[in-house]
């Protein structure tokens, strides 16, 4: 297997220093909702997939970053992001006002991470599929997975249900 050599090893091994102590009352906020739900956006999806039909998923497989549902059978990955963490292209969420130099390694080694798992996982023969966690807001969530849907449909072989 070939590997992508454009990543410079020092980049896996830089650390990020120890988290700031509550740098604001809504930085805080947001790090303690943000493991409390930490579940809630993947049962949204996970509730979606059945719905449809997109049965015999299985979580956190075994394969690059442990994707959050996966049919290992047909290489089909779905990421559930979380839009603080992993920097949400959509909704854009604000950067933490204290402790920026924190925050900036800590998201950008966030980013890395992700960019690589969805990299090894596309060479290996993997389908890749994120769905940030304001794509499940309710306003959204219909048309997320009228989208989603179909592509998923075909790549797994399978027919909706609806
Ligand atoms: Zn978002």
């Amino acid at each position: 297997m070939p590997r992508v050599a454009d990543q410079s090893p020092s980049s896996d091994r830089r650390k990020v220093p120890r988290a700031p102590k509550s740098s604001s009352e809504a930085t805080t906020k947001v790090m303690k909702a943000n493991k409390r739900d930490n579940t809630k956006p993947e049962l949204l999806v996970r509730r979606r997939l059945r719905e449809a039909g997109l049965v015999g998923y299985r979580l956190h497989w075994k394969a690059a970053g442990r994707p959050d549902v996966a049919w290992p059978g047909k290489k089909v990955a779905i990421f559930v992001n979380g839009c603080f963490w992993h920097r949400c292209p959509h909704c854009k969420p604000s950067m933490p006002k204290t402790n920026v130099e924190y925050w900036v390694l800590k998201f950008e080694l966030n980013q890395e991470r992700d960019m690589r798992k969805i990299r090894e996982l596309e060479e290996a023969g993997w389908k890749v599929h994120v769905i940030w966690e304001c794509q499940l807001k309710k306003k959204v969530i219909d048309r997320t997975f009228e989208e989603l849907l179909p592509v998923l449909a075909e790549e797994l072989d399978k027919s909706l249900a609806r």
